[in-house]
């Protein structure tokens, strides 16, 4: 069933921007089997022009580029309304390299630091995918209108009603908790540091640290996950902030 959806389904379109020559091949050949359509750049700016030919369901987006540097290429994507929304997947060398990523908050929505297992690299990428077709969903209101919501799993969160629903139950979040599962579902499957969770549910509330974020990070997971203590949706990143995941992945 699943095979045959996946061979009527329009072929998925991925950008590959690496310079390394061996890393593009490995990737085409592997992405290919798996039944996805693959564009290369060599370079930064070849690397946007052909995500704005193109507009690709996912870019592959190596760091060190020639010409322009990956972040920068990232930076553009994001700042322009017909890339913003494509998810990305960073490739980087060093670790370094990626705090930058994450710091800068250039929104990446995920990354794989190389040397990468390309089994590894091909479920992130049908992973990144799938999120990108649960998450936004509309339904039809009885007035005519449609109401956009996010589903995740047994989660879904609809902005204009303010409500959220667990496994079709009415769930009670408090506003925090409420913004801060939005921000979270409207933005699945990217790492969100603390500190932007502070800057953005919190403003520019004072006498409150990043610690504020975890404390309603705990509440929120009594009131949507199943078991709090093995969260399904909403990851931990270790070390930098909170993911929300379409669970099961
Ligand atoms: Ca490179």
């Amino acid at each position: 069933m699943e095979n045959s959806k996946n061979k009527l389904a329009k072929k998925r379109l991925i950008l590959v921007v690496e310079d390394e020559e061996d890393i593009v091949r490995l990737l085409s050949f592997h992405l290919e089997k798996e039944g996805y359509s693959i564009y290369t750049a060599g370079s930064g700016t070849e690397g946007l022009l052909q995500a704005f030919d193109y507009l690709p369901d996912l870019i592959i987006l190596d760091i060190m580029l020639p010409e322009m540097d990956g972040l920068e290429v990232c930076r553009r994507l994001r700042s322009n309304e017909k890339t913003a929304s494509i998810p990305i997947l960073i490739l980087s060398a060093r670790k370094e390299e990626l705090d930058r990523v994450l710091g800068l908050e250039l929104g990446a929505d995920d990354y794989m630091i190389k040397p990468f297992s390309v089994r590894e690299l091909v479920a992130r990428v049908r992973a990144m995918l799938r999120r990108m077709e649960n998450m936004a969903a509309v339904q039809n209101k009885e007035n005519g209108d449609v109401e956009k919501y996010f589903v995740g799993g047994n989660i879904a969160l609809y902005p204009e009603r303010h409500q959220v629903t667990v496994n079709d139950q009415p769930c009670s979040l408090t506003y925090k908790e409420f913004s801060l599962l939005q921000l979270l579902m409207s933005n699945a499957g990217k790492v969100l540091t603390r500190e932007l969770l502070l800057d953005k549910v919190w403003k520019y509330e004072v006498d409150i640290d990043t610690r504020t974020v975890d404390v309603h990070i705990r509440s929120l997971r009594q009131k949507v996950e199943a078991d709090p203590s093995k969260p399904r949706y909403i990851e931990t990143v270790r070390g930098v902030g909170y993911r929300f995941t379409a669970g099961g992945e």
